[in-house]
């Protein structure tokens, strides 16, 4: 007997018929003597819209009361299958983020999972009952419901398969496992056996939102074993035990398995960050730590930056990039702290997309961003931004040429299915 912690996205939990097939699943599952914990996601497109009512309500609102707004689409869902499976004869109940509880940080919208409270847990788990927890909430040191981030529910399911000592965390999505790119952009993409904790991270940081980023490497460090697969299966599909999905896996693991290693492992592109320039910036020391300090003050991660040379009077452009959602608050930082910084003019684009290829093999490799640059040359996309690290280069376009410079690059790589 196992324990195993199943977790269900947005399209799954997607209305009173699909939570009734994720709940034959979940059934399943814990029909083979399993001990279940269920992690649920809002029904697909709920948070977008709680997040807007916020914005409706005040574009600078307060983080607190959105966590308090946005929880709520979770809420809905771990009942309603707590429901759904009590109908089919199995022992069920919700555990609310405040109830067992999650505890996190105070950095509201964004908070860390610090400890998690399993006693009450899995004594009920031990008595034969399935707990049903919604994801993306939890609860800070004074008392107050917070949020995890979007797509934040994967990493409560790894939280609680780390909390409970799970055997495995599968994460059940509207895909059947990691690919090279986003199946839905490049239908040439294909499929991951295997893909390394450390890939999996990079390729989740830069906009593969198959799996939330600190869901991978909470997975990490804990040594949770991961599981990407498809809730979209028939009574006749195999079985989760099976490994029909992706494994995240060690290094170690991917050498010993039959999985052949290519120089780039996956591609992915982030539409949801914000281009934004300050001109005739003082070109002396200092100058862009009066930009990025308060900037970090406000908890706002900044990505790409580039610094052009100066001009002839000591003055130059600074460019950086930040997630779209911080770009009211950015923009707000800034224009108060115009005087100290003292820049010119300051310039948002939305309309820009970052392309990302990682894979480990670029470590031993020269050349690989050479490969990009050329690529996306010869098919006129034009480069605004280029960082890299040492798995990864990212470079950023025009939103436009999105799923464009996607494929070119899917093919040029070598990754396009047979
Ligand atoms: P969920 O609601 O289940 O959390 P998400 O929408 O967050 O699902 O993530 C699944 C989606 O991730 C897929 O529908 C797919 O379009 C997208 N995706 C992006 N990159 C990849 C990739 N490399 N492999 C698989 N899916 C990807
Ligand atoms: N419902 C939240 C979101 O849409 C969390 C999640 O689904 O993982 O971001
Ligand atoms: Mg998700």
């Amino acid at each position: 007997m196992a324990r195993i912690v199943m977790k269900f996205g947005g399209t799954s939990m997607a209305g009173t018929e699909r939570i009734r097939r994720v709940a034959q699943l979940v059934k399943r599952q814990a029909e083979r003597g399993d001990q279940v914990a269920v992690v649920v996601s809002a029904m697909a497109g709920e948070t977008d819209r709680l997040v807007n009512f916020c914005r409706e309500a005040n574009a600078l609102y307060d983080p607190a009361e959105y966590d308090v707004v946005v929880a709520a689409g979770e809420q809905v869902t771990s009942g309603l299958l707590a429901i759904a499976l009590q109908a089919m004869g199995c022992k069920a109940r919700s555990w609310l983020g405040w109830q067992m509880p999650i505890h996190t940080d105070s950095a509201h919208a964004k908070a860390r999972i610090g400890t998690i409270d399993n006693e009450a847990l899995l004594a009920s788990m031990a008595g034969g009952t399935i707990a049903v927890i919604p994801g993306f909430q939890g609860l800070t040191d004074d008392n107050r419901i917070s949020t995890l981030g979007r797509g934040g529910s994967d990493t409560s399911a790894v939280a609680v398969a780390a909390a409970i000592k799970a055997g495995r965390c599968d994460i059940y999505t509207d895909v059947d496992g990691v690919y090279t790119t986003d199946p839905r952009i490049v239908a040439r993409a294909r499929k991951l056996k295997a893909v390394t904790y450390e890939e999996m991270l990079e390729l989740a940081s830069v906009g593969s939102k198959v799996l939330q980023t600190r869901s991978v490497g909470l997975a990490m460090k804990e040594g949770v074993r991961v599981q990407v697969l498809s809730s979209f299966i028939d009574e006749n599909a195999p079985d989760a035990d099976s490994i029909p999905g992706t494994m995240i896996v060690t290094d170690e693991e991917l050498e010993k398995s039959d999985v052949e290693r290519q120089l780039i492992t996956g591609i992915a592109a982030d539409k949801n960050e914000a281009k934004i320039t300050l001109t005739r910036v003082p070109d002396r020391p200092g100058a862009v730590s009066n930009i990025f300090a308060p900037l970090a003050e406000a908890n706002i991660n900044v990505d790409m930056i580039i610094q052009n040379v100066g001009r002839d009077k000591g003055e130059t452009d600074v460019t950086f990039t930040c997630p779209q959602a911080d770009l009211a608050r950015c923009t707000d930082v800034l224009q108060n702290q115009r005087e100290a910084i003292g820049y010119n003019r300051l310039i948002s684009d939305t309309k820009v997309a970052k392309i990302s290829v990682v894979g480990v093999g670029m470590k031993s490799h020269a050349g690989v961003a050479s490969t990009m640059f050329t690529a996306l040359a010869d098919r006129k996309i034009n480069i605004q931004a280029i960082s890299t690290s040492e798995i990864k280069v990212s470079v950023l376009i025009d939103e436009d040429e999105t799923e464009l410079a996607v494929r070119v690059l899917h093919t040029a790589y070598g990754l396009d299915a047979e």
